[in-house]
Parts: structure tokens; sequence; C-alpha cells
């Protein structure tokens, strides 16, 4: 049966990785899959899924208003789909993740989605949050904090690697960074 997979995880977990590892085992078993990432994020080539180890495949990209059920249908015009994976799930809007659960319902593919449980203010991103709803297979990726513990939080931090308390949820191109921390230290803003 046809599931609607989340993948989890703090920042730099390899969720990416995992991702295009799944995509790689369907490919090797001459199995054919849509990939898509949210239109966020300019700074690399559009319609691309890139991991921090160098693994790259194309993909589909998508806005916010666009629909996810009808972008699969058109993509099975061209062939059979096997699996569907979305990268940087957590930019999902809730429409969105509804379109999912017909792409499994209706369409019959599994779905895997990825993405970030909560941003760096501890609150839940609004796809992870329905992904968490709706979903019916739940996948934690670890990873670490600095003092061993599993790490479930991000600190955002500016350019002098000071945690900042507020901003925009999501901020492309500046000069912030991300760390993934316990919760203990979350609260304590403490990177090390
Ligand atoms: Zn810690």
């Amino acid at each position: 049966m046809a599931k609607l997979h989340f993948y989890y995880s703090a920042m730099n977990a390899g969720k990416t990785t995992t991702l295009l590892q799944s995509n790689y085992n369907y490919l090797e078993r001459g199995m054919r899959t849509l990939l898509l990432t949210p239109k966020i994020d300019d700074r690399f080539a559009v319609g691309k899924i890139h991991s921090r180890i160098g693994l790259e495949a194309d993909a589909i990209t998508f806005t916010p208003e666009e629909d996810l059920l009808q972008i699969t249908k058109n993509y099975l015009e061209q062939g059979p789909v096997h699996c569907v994976f979305v990268d940087e799930a957590q930019f999902l809007s809730k429409n969105q993740v509804f379109q999912l659960t017909e792409v499994v319902d209706k369409l019959l593919i599994p779905v895997l989605a990825y993405g970030l449980r909560t941003d760096f203010q501890a609150e839940p991103f609004p796809g992870s949050l329905y992904l968490m709803a709706w979903a019916e297979s739940f996948t934690e990726i670890k990873t670490i904090c600095h003092c061993g513990r599993k790490a479930t939080h991000v600190l955002r931090l500016d350019e002098n690697g000071l945690p900042i308390a507020m901003g925009e949820q999501i901020a492309i191109g500046g000069n912030e960074s991300y760390v993934s921390v316990c919760r203990k230290h979350y609260k304590l803003g403490e990177t090390r």
C-alpha cells in the first residue's frame, strides 16, 4: 500500500542526502521517480536538489500556489511514477500537504517528504505541522548536539556566531547560519 511518509529532523542531519539515496535506489531498479522542491532559494540552479556532501539530482520546483496533485498527474502522462520525493517539505502549504495525501490515496503512489520539524524559534513550520497530522509513517533522521544528546532544536546565529531570537521564519541569502542543538542548549542559547 502506498503511504505518505514524513522524514523529519533538525538542521544538517542529512535529510537531502537520505532523499537522494532513496531516489537512487528506485532508479537502480529501473523505476521512475518525481522529485519536487519548493522555489524558495535562488542561490542554486533552479530545478536541482543539492545535498551538503555533493550529491544532486534534477527536480521540479513549485510555488506555494501550485497544485502538487496536478504536477504529479502531468508527470504521469510521460510514464509511470513509482515514488514522489519532496525536499524542504517544511515549506509546503496546508493545501499542498492535502494534495500529497491525494497522490497517495487516488494515484496510489508513495510520497516521501523530508523536512525540518521546527524553526529557530521552536515553532512548527506549517508544512511539518500538517505532515505530522496527516502522514501515516514517521521517521526521525537523528543528529546530535555538541553535548552528545539528540539535537531537536535549531539556533539561528548572526555573523558573529551569536544566537538570534527574532526574525522571519525564512531568511534566505543573509549572513545567518544555523546549528542544531538539544532542547536544553536551545534554551540556554549555547552552541558549544
Ligand atoms: Zn546539548
